[in-house]
């Protein structure tokens, strides 16, 4: 089964007056089909960064300083934004936490859809129209027909994420996005909205990034795992490795800061320090001033991710005794 996406080595830098800031430094990471790759980490930690740049959407003060992003084997980095415009939608789209923000507010729900067939595909009116309340049955909105014609405010706020969603899979991408998709929404409705998530995945054979703070959400909806911190990948591997034998210092903190890591609503916070100024990385491992199993290396080189094992890897001098079995599937 060959990748839909591959990210190697993608370096990302914001331009301040005090000089470039590397917000994503030397990420890798892989996509397949019908696979869910969570991204989890503090904010600041350059994981909506990544997926901006995957998405061809670099803020405008930043730069991809370097690396390669491949999607479906098309390198990706320094498109004409003409052809990202193809590219997003048809190959790869994104849904965000706030779907409001993403809809346009005066213009009814069964237009914005259907503009998508219309845009990219050149549909008739009436057949856009009859899409897109196919679109929305299959996503689960009552009366799908006769909702064609409220505008987003109509709607709460897990039926307007489910609008988002439908809106993101219209044309049939095969990779997506999804950027905190369930943070706005309360707990039973976060539920669903996982479940929807699922269900189209896996019948669309989809590639999923999913991008989020919620450890919970993560142990629901991912196969695999990769914790970013201060702009890295720190460790990768499935959802158990990671959750049941963490090989990495900042993960096992992450872990041993909530209650039960697999609830919904179990946070990352509680780790004692800061994350630090990327403008000014300390020397060395960027989590030593934070970290208890911190050394003299630690704080002069910085650890490349090793490999533990297959798709298994730590950023961390130290990845073994963190987690004698961090190898071991
Ligand atoms: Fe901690 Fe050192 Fe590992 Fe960095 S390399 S996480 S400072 S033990």
């Amino acid at each position: 089964m060959g990748n839909l996406l591959e990210v190697e080595d993608l370096a990302v830098e914001f331009d301040t007056p005090q000089g470039p800031l590397r917000a994503v430094r030397g990420v890798s990471f892989e996509v397949g089909e019908a696979e869910t790759l969570a991204i989890v980490g503090e904010s600041g930690s350059g994981k909506s960064v990544t997926a901006q740049t995957l998405m061809g959407l670099v803020p405008l003060n930043a730069r991809v300083a370097g690396g390669r992003v491949a999607i479906e084997g098309r390198d990706v980095v320094g498109l004409p934004e003409r052809e990202w415009r193809e590219l997003r939608g048809e190959r790869i789209a994104m849904i965000f936490q706030d779907p409001l923000s993403a809809l346009n507010p005066s213009l009814t729900v069964g237009y914005q859809i259907a503009e998508m067939f219309r845009r990219h595909r050149g549909t008739r009116r009436a057949e856009a129209r009859r899409k897109a309340a196919e679109l929305m049955a299959q996503v689960g909105i009552p009366d799908a027909e006769r909702r064609l014609d409220d505008h987003p405010h109509r709607f709460s706020g897990g039926m307007r994420q489910r609008v988002m969603i439908a809106m993101a899979l219209a044309l049939d991408p095969r990779l997506l996005i999804a950027d905190e998709p369930t943070t706005a929404l309360d707990v039973t409705v976060q539920a669903q909205i996982l479940r929807l998530l699922r269900q189209r995945q896996q019948a669309q054979r989809l590639g999923m990034i999913l991008i989020s703070h919620d450890l919970g959400v993560v142990a629901r909806a991912a196969d695999r795992v990769a914790v970013m911190y201060a702009g890295r990948v720190v460790e990768t591997g499935t959802v158990a490795e990671v959750y049941e034998r963490p090989a990495h210092p900042y993960t096992l903190g992450l872990m041993r800061a909530v209650p039960d890591p697999r609830d919904i609503g179990a946070e990352l916070e509680a780790i004692e320090g800061q994350p630090p100024d990327l403008a000014a990385p300390p020397a060395g491992c960027s989590f030593h001033p934070r970290c208890p199993f911190a050394r003299d290396v630690c704080r002069t080189d910085d650890p490349a991710p090793r490999e533990l094992g297959p798709r298994r890897a730590s950023a961390c001098h130290f990845a073994e005794e963190v987690s004698p079995n961090a190898g071991r599937g």
